[in-house]
């Protein structure tokens, strides 16, 4: 028998009519003779409202009653649901986060899942064949009896950390776009919706900017093996489309070098000049930004000549004001001439697991962005990817050129 976790966002459960269409999309796979766990998010705008009013009532809120007021986003999503199944006849209940339960850790707001228990709900499923109705986002720590969250997009971590716990065979992410695409179809028309791609291609896209997982959750499926399938909730439920399997490299027969273009606006760069070139240096640069929690991505520091050097590196556009004022109350300690930052910066990522064994994969890409006259103000790249940044108004530009380049162009 196939064990399915099919998943929802918010826009596909944004109101009762659309649970209605989930919950027929449901029992095309019960009827098919699936035992179906169902993991859903909070109707489309609940998680801000909600987030909102913690805000509204106290500045510095505590932290555990905000989670205990966002998870009632799903709360209501996972009854709403149970009852549209029942309406259709099909055996269903819900689950909340510390009924499964859904074990987290206790960082409140962005908790990761430690262990789920699965045993009653396979346990409906054999024995009343029925829908388990799971809400998202939310857990539970044991020892202190809180209900946590996840982190915002938390509910596509719950849906795959539930499809290892159960041993499903598949998770189905239904989302309002029909899979995953070469590059952000926005932005570059002729993108092309990929059959498959390699968990740890997808691990790239996403953390390089393509929004249609949370990282955490490819993470998850990375980590699990889980079969992770990203289509569309708007198809006809009776006759649903295909979309894109993200599985084992091995799975896939069809293999280009680069695979995805991604891109990332929210990115700042910060530039120091004339620190001394000596030991310790980056240390001292890069470890008061690491005790604030300010991720810090690409670094390029330039050999310099009379013994100083300037250094260079990004952060996220949202950080890159508490990293400035970390780096200036420790001016005296790292030693520079001057700070200088910018936030109209992008960075554009070429992915494929190909590159691995290809040469100069990267330096094609870097002549035709010279072709169009970019500039390129630093790089990174791993085995599998290469990152540049340049200006953010070359954004677009950079990103059709790399996707014609490599030959992701449809038609
Ligand atoms: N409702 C939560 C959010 O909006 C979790 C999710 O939808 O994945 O972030
Ligand atoms: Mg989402």
């Amino acid at each position: 028998m196939t064990r399915l976790v099919m998943k929802f966002g918010g826009t596909s459960v944004a109101n009762v009519q659309r649970i209605r269409n989930v919950a027929r999309h449901v029992k095309r796979e019960v009827d098919a003779g699936a035992d179906v766990a169902v993991v859903v998010s909070a109707m489309a705008g609940k998680t801000d409202e909600l987030a909102a009013w913690c805000k509204e009532a106290a500045p510095l809120y505590d932290q555990r009653e905000y989670d205990a007021v966002v998870a009632a986003g799903e709360q209501v999503t996972a009854g709403l649901l149970a009852i549209a199944l029942q309406q259709l006849g099909v055996p269903a209940r819900s689950w909340l986060g510390w009924q499964a339960p859904i074990l987290t850790s206790d960082a409140h707001g962005a908790a990761r899942i430690t262990s789920i228990e699965g045993a009653k709900i396979i346990e409906g499923f054999a024995l009343r064949r029925e829908v388990a109705v799971v809400a998202g986002f939310q857990g539970l720590h044991e020892p202190t009896g809180r209900i946590t969250t996840l982190g915002r997009g938390g509910s596509d971590t719950s849906a795959v950390a539930l499809a290892a716990a159960i041993n499903a065979d598949r998770c189905d992410i239904y989302t309002d776009v029909d899979g995953v695409y070469t590059t952000d179809p926005r932005v570059v028309h002729k993108a092309r919706r990929m059959e498959r791609i390699a968990f740890e291609e997808m691990l790239e896209m996403a953390s390089l900017g393509a929004k249609v997982l949370q990282v955490r959750s490819v993470e998850a499926a990375l980590v699990h093996k889980v079969p992770t399938y990203v289509r569309s909730s708007f198809d006809d439920p009776e006759r649903p489309n295909s979309g894109t399997l993200i599985c084992n490299e091995e799975d896939i027969m069809e293999t280009k070098v680069v695979t995805g273009v991604a891109f990332s606006r929210d990115e700042a760069q910060i530039t120091l000049r004339r620190v001394a070139d000596k030991p310790g240096v980056a240390a001292a640069v890069f470890l008061p930004l690491a005790e604030a929690g300010v991720n810090v991505d690409m670094i390029v520091q330039v050999a310099g000549e009379d013994a100083m050097t300037d250094m260079t590196f990004t952060v996220s556009a949202a950080e890159f004001e508490r990293a400035r004022t970390i780096l200036e109350k420790a001016k005296d300690s790292i030693g520079y001439a001057s700070l200088t930052g910018a936030n109209d910066v992008a960075k554009v990522s070429a992915i494929g697991i190909g590159m691995r064994s290809h040469a100069g994969v990267a330096a094609e890409g870097f002549k035709a962005l010279a072709e169009k006259g970019i500039n390129i103000r630093a790089i990174t790249t791993s085995e599998i990817k290469f990152s540049v940044l340049i200006d953010a108004a070359y954004t677009e530009l950079a990103v059709h050129t790399l996707h014609a380049l490599y030959g992701l162009d449809k038609g």
